[in-house]
């Protein structure tokens, strides 16, 4: 199925719909087919242990949707409205949410310019639409480390730029890179930051963490570049829950190298909804390859990933009220 909801300037949000999911006829002159107005979520709903239905902080999600339609001239989805959109996918969905404890609905809110006119403006008009899509375990057979890429040519954002918001434009500028990545045999992409060429920015679709010889964690500020990631939000506020430090702060990829080869930087992972917590395995680069210990998964990085997936799955105790009840 999918849910629509239409914008016009001075009606607001209107005409909510939840109907079978069907093409959407579109104007050859739609805005955002020659501008790229366009911003979207992505999180999973799956089955608790009792037989319910959950979502993971999708009150995050809703709050990073208007952070994103705010860069983009774009108006707010009200808070209320992002959440029953949301409810009301799952509910007429349920069916495919799968019953593998692992499986999840990956639930993708968009939306986008949808006014027929050609000049370059915010346009007026919008479509906000939620479909949905059954997803597997994102690792069978156990967690395996990512290989990454860091790319000479690419950048993700530059001060200024789009980066911190989850617009389909910073992934179209992405794909290049991550092709690059594919020809390298990595799985994802790196970015360094824009200016210097020098500080790890984040993945093509996660945030990174190092893990240092005093067990504190490092990541990357975000300072507008790199997309405020919910689960590295969560990582951070589970860490120092247990009283770990976390320094924001930035990260070059020669600290990181050097760190792996003297042993300050012990774990390195990179985290995000599709994967939760992934261990990073190889780092290669025009200057070589280098793994962190033996690139293997960390055991910092693993009881990390398993604190934040038993909260989400309802096998453990969910200190700040993360998971949101659906079913
Ligand atoms: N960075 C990028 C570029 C992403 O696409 C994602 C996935 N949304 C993330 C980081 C991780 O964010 P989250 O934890 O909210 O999924």
């Amino acid at each position: 199925h999918m849910v629509t909801v239409r914008y016009a300037d001075g009606k607001g949000w209107y005409e909510p719909r939840v109907e079978a999911r069907a093409p959407i006829p579109m104007d050859p002159a739609s805005a955002v087919l020659h501008y790229a107005q366009e911003i979207f979520e992505g999180l999973k709903a799956y089955k608790t242990p009792d037989g319910g239905v959950a979502m993971f902080r999708p009150d995050a999600n809703a709050n990073r949707f208007n952070q994103s339609a705010g860069r983009m001239a774009m108006p707010a989805l009200p808070v209320e409205t992002f959440l029953q959109s949301l409810h009301e996918i799952i509910k007429i969905d349920r069916d495919w949410i799968p019953e593998d404890p692992e499986g999840s609905l990956y639930l993708r809110p968009f939306a986008y310019a949808s006014e027929v006119f050609l000049g370059v403006r915010p346009a007026n008009e919008y479509l906000y639409l939620v479909i949905a899509s059954p997803v597997g375990p994102y690792f069978s057979g156990g967690v395996k480390p990512v290989s990454i890429w860091v790319t000479p040519d690419f950048t993700r954002a530059a001060p200024g730029g789009t980066g911190a918001a989850k617009c389909g434009g910073n992934y179209a500028a992405g794909l290049s890179a991550q092709a690059e990545a594919s020809e390298h045999g990595c799985d994802q992409v790196v970015y360094l930051d824009a200016i210097e060429r020098k500080y790890i920015d984040e993945l093509g679709g996660m945030n990174v963490f190092l893990v240092l010889d005093d067990g504190s964690l490092i990541t990357p500020p975000l300072t507008g570049t790199i997309l405020p990631g919910i689960t590295r939000d969560s990582v951070i506020k589970l860490a120092e829950r247990a009283g770990r430090k976390v320094e924001e702060r930035p990260i070059s990829l020669q600290e990181w190298r050097e760190g792996a080869a003297s042993g300050r930087v012990r774990e390195a992972f990179a985290c995000g909804t599709a994967a939760v917590i992934t261990p990073i395995g190889t780092i290669k680069s025009e200057d070589g390859a280098f793994t962190v210990a033996d690139g293997g998964s960390g055991e910092v990085t693993m009881a990390i990933r398993k604190e934040l997936v038993d909260i989400q799955r309802g096998r453990a105790e969910d200190p700040f009220g993360w998971v949101h009840r659906v079913l």
